[in-house]
């Protein structure tokens, strides 16, 4: 969850191997985090209650919500319904629904580094084309992962996510991109989830980044409400979104964010 912007400010922060395994264990309780609520959704819950439960989980290994005052954000983890993209803020007057499909975003705070990793969960039963939609985000962050290795470039990744969904007809979300993660939430580069092959930054061993692929069943313009974070598609089409914090290595992506 980041908004894309085209200079590089920042360097990128190569991880050794011993801060990999740091990070590794802020990436595992964020994917716990997720698990958790996963596992605890149901209808009728409101979005602030899951909230708490993914907070509560988060602090039991004495991690923080990295998400939790981030710019002002007032929640631990992002909770977005059904033609919410991203950033749904947690509210006791938004409550989940059977048939709905639910984007989590959990990132912890651990030992000085951060994980971050989203799933989109479906309530119930959810319609055919909201199946399919998952489906198709969920394979294309794969698609996304498998396109990592050292020399391969960040536009690698892109063009392995959006000739994905786009095959299937859907529309991959823009104005939001991935990015490096580490000591901090959001690092350089930007890791968009759109783009050419060969072009952009290229990867390294140490590189820690996050791939987000946000995908729309129709158009990909999005809007963002009057509360600063909300994200919905123009369109009112349902959007998914799936994340994982992944590490270069020498053989390729390692996922860090592994309950
Ligand atoms: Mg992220």
């Amino acid at each position: 969850m980041r908004v894309s912007y085209h200079v590089a400010i920042h360097m990128i922060e190569l991880k050794t191997a011993k801060e990999l395994e740091r990070m590794a264990k802020a990436c595992q309780i964020s994917a716990i985090a997720l698990q958790e609520a996963g596992k605890s959704i149901e209808p009728g819950m409101s979005t602030k209650e899951l909230d708490h439960i993914i907070e509560k989980k988060i602090r039991s290994f004495g991690a923080k919500p990295n998400f939790l005052g981030y710019g002002g954000f007032p929640g631990s983890a992002c909770i977005s319904l059904n033609d919410t993209v991203i950033h749904g803020i947690p509210s006791r007057d938004i409550i989940i629904r059977d048939g709905d499909i639910v984007s989590v975003d959990t990132g912890a705070f651990y030992d000085d580094f951060n994980g971050d990793n989203a799933y989109t969960f479906a309530v119930g039963e959810i319609s055919a084309e909201a199946k399919a939609l998952l489906d198709a985000t969920n394979e294309s962050l794969y698609e996304g992962i498998k396109a990592v290795k050292p020399g391969a470039r960040i536009g690698d990744i892109g063009f392995a996510v959006q000739s994905y969904v786009e095959a299937r007809g859907y529309a991959v979300v823009r104005k939001f991109v991935g990015h490096g993660v580490g000591r901090h939430l959001h690092e350089a580069p930007d890791v968009p989830n759109f783009g050419k092959s060969g072009h952009g930054v290229r990867l390294v061993a140490g590189m820690t980044i996050a791939i987000e692929p946000m995908i729309n069943i129709k158009g990909e313009d999005v809007r963002t409400l009057k509360d600063g974070w909300t994200v919905k598609t123009v369109s009112g089409s349902l959007s998914a979104h799936f994340e994982h914090t992944v590490a270069v290595t020498d053989r390729g992506a390692v996922i860090l964010t592994r309950a």
